[in-house]
């Protein structure tokens, strides 16, 4: 049998798609201006139920400007998961901040104990606000990222940014569509929960524009700072005035009438890549020295991506099951390398990083395509019974 390539995680379009992208063709209306990028903000906003959203070209320049509006600085701070892609960070050095970089827990999100026994023992909390003690710089926000579609601690997270006066960044680039189910939070989604939160849309998120970001708030000073710094920070429409340094980092209509028809179908596609979880999860917990990483469970998840942990006692290690994989032509890959662990972060502070290493060391990523077919699964579950070494 010749089989097939499976990907990872690759775009599903099958809704409205072609029709709204060849509206906006035929209409003229394929730049920045036009009524799809209008109602995209509105529909992401009311699916996320949130004040507002502003759309911008990638979740990395949202993020960028998430951190502007929020007040950071080229003087300042900013604590920030070393678990995660590189472009969460990134956008901390656009501005000439400086990252601090913290552990995760058994979530792959940032760890509160960690973070609060930072903010205790390695900074002194003055009127002007969290001083780190190693660099007598203010710190002033913390960045969290919802790994894979799970949440991080938002009860945790907004407790010690209260008490340290901290703004919050949401990355929820990964996690559109996931909710608190219960506690304090109940019914907020990923992204509305601090001051500021970004959503995703790069090709392999679980909705897509090709590429496109979304800035989402309950503060509707911060969204409007926002929309006018993704505009070239224009104050008269038709002088053009500029009162400061803005950015061209506006969506398309081309993009958002392709958004529209994806964020229609979200729903659907939660639903399937719930499905395909519980199918692996089934049958990966029957493989001795394996096991699929579970969600939260306080949470609706958008089970965006799945997570294998691999234990020593399976027969192959991290990079021989995924050499194995891609030989019977499954797609898998490791969890990021960690970013304090880059070139550019060399200098970086970091806080007690053991966990990262841990999960870096023994996951691997499968596939999870909200069109991942259930042979397709059963396919990649047949090839993980029986390891070889290639
Ligand atoms: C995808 C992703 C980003 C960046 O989004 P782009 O739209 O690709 O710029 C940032 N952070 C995390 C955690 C991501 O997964």
């Amino acid at each position: 049998m010749n089989q097939k390539f499976i990907p990872l995680s690759v775009p599903n379009f099958h809704g409205k798609e072609l029709e709204y992208v060849t509206h906006a063709v035929e209409t003229e209306w394929v730049s920045t201006g036009g009524s799809y990028v209008n109602e995209f903000e509105a529909k992401v906003a009311e699916y996320a139920n949130c004040k507002g959203a502003v759309s911008c070209q990638n979740g990395t320049s949202g993020l960028h400007i998430a951190l502007q509006v929020c007040g950071v600085t080229k003087d300042d701070e900013v604590i920030v998961p070393t678990l995660t892609f590189i472009a969460a960070v990134n956008p901390v050095r656009y501005i000439g901040a400086e990252p601090i970089f913290m552990d995760c827990d058994n979530s792959f999100t940032m760890d509160i104990v960690k973070l609060e026994e930072f903010c205790e023992n390695e900074c002194t909390f003055t009127g002007k606000g969290l001083i780190n003690n190693r660099t007598n710089k203010r710190i002033i926000a913390l960045l969290v990222v919802h790994v894979f579609g799970n949440m991080a601690d938002m009860e945790g997270i907004i407790r010690i940014a209260e008490k340290y006066n901290l703004k919050v960044i949401e990355d929820a680039t990964e996690a559109i569509g996931t909710y608190y189910t219960e506690g304090k939070y109940k019914n907020k989604y990923a992204g509305t929960i601090g001051d500021i939160g970004v959503y995703s849309f790069n090709g392999n998120k679980i909705i897509t524009t090709g590429g496109g970001g979304m800035i989402v708030s309950n503060n509707e000073g911060l969204l409007k700072k926002a929309k006018h710094l993704t505009t070239q920070a224009k104050s008269d429409e038709l002088y053009y005035t500029h009162d400061e340094i803005g950015y061209n980092y506006r969506l398309t209509n081309l993009q958002a009438a392709l958004g529209l028809a994806q964020l229609e179908q979200l729903e659907s596609f939660i639903q399937t890549k719930k499905e395909n979880f519980e199918f692996y999860q089934r049958e990966i917990d029957k493989i001795p020295g394996l096991r699929l990483l579970k969600f939260k469970v306080n949470i609706r998840p958008n089970y965006w991506f799945y997570a294998v942990y691999i234990e020593e006692n399976y027969k192959i290690n991290r990079d021989q099951v995924i050499q194995y994989l891609a030989a019977k032509k499954v797609q898998a890959r490791p969890i990021w390398g960690l970013i304090s662990e880059q070139k550019p972060y060399e200098g970086s502070q970091t806080y007690k990083i053991e966990q990262a290493k841990k999960y870096l060391e023994h996951v691997v990523n499968i596939p999870c395509s909200s069109n991942l077919s259930k042979e397709d699964a059963t396919y990649v579950i047949e090839c993980l019974k029986q390891p070889e070494v290639v």
